[in-house]
């Protein structure tokens, strides 16, 4: 399916609202019925008919058919974050004395389910280095129901190969996952990999904005049906209808920004490895990434994100370096319009700090919408510090 047909067109019926050419929000709990036979109906399948904004409403079902088809998949849900989506992919598939393959330093809320929550319930996680396909195989034990994946990974973007670890888990009747936040759907498709389920936080590139947290879930219909019942409806993480709205308004302009952020990341990727207090830039699309052919395989493209190792040993220098960026903003998240960055010394603290550590030394850096040379002369002066 065209990519602008998806964005522009799909799910949208203008004489539904009016002839409007933006979707209305419907901000409505509760939908009338007309018949008994109508409303017994809804009451067996509450994904068949609007009955209840916990479950489904027209504005949240437009971005639902645009989404799926962004990832080739069959159906979409679409959750008030990208943590919930994770959490109802995976409890909707586990049960007490069941085991989970997750790649190493999943995203941080993943990770908190994984070692802190699922152990109650007698779910047990083992994590891997999943660069390697037989770190899998090794792991996986009879009981194993679900492989986690996030591809490429936070912070230090190592990768699994896609299509090998699906294969696997089919072989193995094992549910495979993958965090596709780093990617989207325009730079990396899962589902048509063999992956089983995508996720990703809307939070970031989908809204676009820094103005709306979401998450997305995409697969097969029988697979998000039985989320739909038995989690999203018990836990009520729908995302609101004007929240959804938001997202369908960032959706939009996607392949755009993209476009665009790609550019410039380029641009500031090629500064930044020839800057002498950089040590390293880690960067998936980077000639230098040590799974630079899997990248070119799996990916069409990466943009936005990248990590950067400054040489010095002092912590004090990592901060005034920090402060001395005019544009970049000290925050979390990503994927908006303005650029930002994180160094770890700052999650680690002066007394904890230990310049022989790399990871110590490293800093995300997000490139948002802003011009490359803006961002460059930024890093110029700051830089001067180290
Ligand atoms: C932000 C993020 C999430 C969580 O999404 P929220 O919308 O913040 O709940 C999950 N995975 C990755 C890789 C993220 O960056």
């Amino acid at each position: 399916m065209d990519i602008s047909h998806i964005i522009n067109e799909l799910g949208e019926d203008r004489s539904l609202y009016f002839n409007a050419v933006a979707p209305p929000i419907v901000q409505a709990s509760n939908f009338v019925f007309d018949t008994f036979d109508d409303l017994r109906k809804a009451f067996e399948d509450e994904d068949s008919a609007y009955l209840y904004s916990r479950g489904k409403n027209p504005t949240i079902e437009i971005l639902r058919k645009k989404l799926a088809a962004l990832d080739g998949a069959e159906d979409a849900l679409v959750f008030n974050s990208g943590a919930s989506a994770i959490f109802a992919a995976v409890l909707a598939n586990v049960k007490s004395g069941d085991h989970i393959v997750s790649v190493d330093k999943p995203y941080s809320w993943a990770w908190r389910m994984f070692d802190n929550l699922l152990p109650r319930f007698n779910v047990t996680t083992t994590y891997i280095d999943g660069t390697k396909i037989e770190n899998f195989e090794n792991a996986i034990r009879p009981e194993t129901r679900i492989i986690y994946l996030e591809s490429p990974n936070s912070n230090t973007f190592e990768l699994q190969d896609l299509e090998a670890v699906a294969r696997l888990a089919r072989e193995k009747g094992i549910i495979t996952i993958c965090d596709n936040s780093y990617s989207s759907p325009l730079q990396q498709k899962p589902i048509a990999l063999g992956i089983d389920m995508a996720l990703q936080s809307a939070t970031k590139y989908i809204g676009g904005h820094s103005d709306t947290v979401a998450g997305v879930l995409t697969g097969k219909k029988d697979m998000l049906n039985k989320i739909f019942n038995e989690q999203l409806l018990n836990n009520g993480s729908i995302i609101s209808p004007f929240n959804a709205w938001l997202i369908l308004r960032g959706l939009r302009t996607l392949p755009v920004r993209l476009a665009h952020i790609k550019n410039s990341t380029e641009k500031v990727v090629a500064y930044l490895k020839n800057h002498p207090t950089i040590e390293r830039v880690i960067f998936p699309f980077d000639e230098d990434f040590p799974q630079i052919d899997l990248a070119k395989k799996q990916m069409t493209s990466a943009c936005g994100l990248l990590t950067i190792v400054l040489k010095t040993d002092s912590y004090n220098n990592i901060e005034t370096f920090t402060y001395s960026l005019k544009h970049f903003l000290v925050a979390v998240s990503w994927g908006g319009h303005e650029s930002l960055i994180l160094p770890q010394a700052a999650g680690i603290g002066p007394e904890l700090f230990d310049p022989n550590k790399e990871q110590h030394r490293m800093a995300r850096v997000y490139i948002g919408l802003e011009d490359a040379d803006f961002l460059i002369s930024d890093l110029e002066q700051a830089l001067t510090v180290l």
